[in-house]
């Protein structure tokens, strides 16, 4: 949210008490739409600089993204025709629109396509190559919607995404957590990790294995291809997360010494996010590479990508504690309705917008355009009904209140029903006010078996 102010505004001082008019949303999406970080309509900013450059001596604008702290970010107006940011006035908050990012969006959008069928992942190139891969730089971060997915993520994405874990049958029992491993453990014989090396020919699945499977790794090693460097993946689940640190579930603790990227979705605040604050998210479902930092240095777990999942006997990923309330309250309507007039429940893991993994089509520039500037698609949740007269059902949680953040979700949440064809329902952990949290969810679980049970006219 944008608040129109005279220049020279004391922004030391508590802005936030004065009475200061909004911008109106329309020419504040018309700045996105121009000087965003989607931007795809340069031109249509023009008019809202100009507009406000002329009145008085000018104003400026402050951005809330950050809330209401001293030293806010400050949007100039140039020229009577661009943006800038106030040279010494705060950051915007990395989810905010004004936020300039290093990576471009298209390459966020296309993180979360699908592989093509059966092309290997390139986790470690051979020592002698002089490509050099990121898989190996320290560092504990936060991943979400807003920044690409890491080469682990889509691994994990696509691994889950071919067995049922992610995807609950109406009337079917849900399995128990030994049959989801053996799900994972014969999907892994699909995904390749290099010309002729399986996920299944390199993969760890027990805590108690893994000092023996990095000395497999070199004595025992797999049909690697001269392009790359012997390595494997260890899978397991995480209780606790430390810097560059994790805790298994049974209570071993492992050093990674690369990246160690952990999901959790954000607000839209750019807070940083402390480690205990992390933790507080688990159980995780992690993926971690196993393999050498240099030819003569033993099997260490160089990077990992952690997901919370939706408890321990229960692998399904979820993106924040609330969903897992969310969920909890979508297989209890499902139980409750009869087979044949219920959903099935699918948590989507990829964008809905990518095109299909097959051959690339030709696009013209503008279309190009257009996919490369537009929002990831991925939907918190997808009720399929199995009754053909009714229509699929969106369901979101909506688990913050700030603006920025509701701001995007409408505008991801209409964008998603219309390729979906599907309708929408909200389980909003602050909204409406006024109300109790019980009653919000009351309401929520009633819509969502209205959708299921009402007489259609088809
Ligand atoms: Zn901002």
């Amino acid at each position: 949210m944008l608040l129109i102010v005279p220049k020279n505004v004391d922004l030391q001082g508590d802005w936030w008490n004065q009475s200061y008019d909004k911008l109106p949303k329309e020419e504040e999406e018309a700045l996105w739409a121009a000087f965003g970080r989607r931007a795809y309509n340069k031109a249509s900013g023009k008019e809202v600089v100009n507009s406000y450059q002329s009145e008085d001596s000018g104003k400026w604008f402050i951005c809330k993204c950050r809330g209401e702290i001293a030293n806010p970010p400050v949007i100039t107006l140039r020229s009577f025709k661009h943006i800038v940011r106030k040279s010494g006035s705060g950051e915007h908050s990395s989810d905010c629109d004004f936020y300039p990012i290093t990576t471009p969006q298209r390459e966020i959008v296309r993180s979360y396509r699908q592989k093509q069928r059966n092309t290997a992942f390139n986790f470690l190139a051979s020592f002698d190559r002089s490509e050099t891969d990121d898989q190996t730089n320290a560092g504990t971060g936060r991943a979400s919607h807003h920044t690409s997915r890491s080469k682990l993520g889509t691994l994990l994405a696509e691994w889950i995404s071919k067995t049922p874990i992610g995807w609950r049958e109406a009337g079917t029992p849900r399995l128990s957590i030994s049959p989801q491993y053996e799900e994972l453990k014969a999907s892994a014989s699909e995904i390749w990790l290099d010309t002729n090396v399986t996920l299944s020919d390199s993969l760890c699945a027990f805590d108690s294995d893994l000092d023996q499977f990095k000395e497999d790794i070199f004595s025992a090693p797999a049909n690697w291809s001269r392009r790359r460097r012997e390595h494997g993946i260890y899978l397991t689940r995480v209780g606790g997360v430390g810097r560059q640190k994790i805790e298994t579930l049974d209570g071993r603790v492992h050093d990674v010494v690369g990246r160690l990227a952990i999901f959790g979705e954000t607000d839209g605040s750019d807070r940083a996010e402390t480690i205990s604050n992390l933790s507080a998210r688990q159980p995780y479902l992690a993926v971690i590479l196993v393999g050498r930092r240099s030819p003569d240095a033993p099997a260490t777990l160089l990077s990992a990508y952690l997901h919370p999942c939706v408890d321990r006997g229960d692998l399904l990923l979820v993106d924040s504690d609330l969903e897992r309330i969310t969920l909890r309250y979508l297989q209890d309507i499902q139980d409750s309705l009869p087979p044949n007039d219920s959903f099935d429940i699918q948590k989507p893991m990829f964008d809905l917008d990518a095109p299909l993994p097959r051959r690339p089509i030709k696009l013209t520039p503008e279309e190009q355009e257009q996919l490369d500037t537009r929002d990831v698609l991925v939907p918190d949740f997808v009720l399929w009904p199995t009754s053909k007269s009714r229509t699929p059902l969106v369901v979101e949680t909506m688990g913050y209140d700030k603006a920025d953040y509701r701001q995007r979700k409408r505008r991801t949440q209409e964008k998603m029903r219309q390729k979906l064809n599907a309708e929408l329902e909200c389980h909003d952990f602050h909204q409406p006010y006024g109300t109790s949290q019980e009653d919000r969810d009351e309401d929520f679980i009633n819509r969502v078996r209205a959708h299921f049970t009402a007489e259609t006219d088809r």
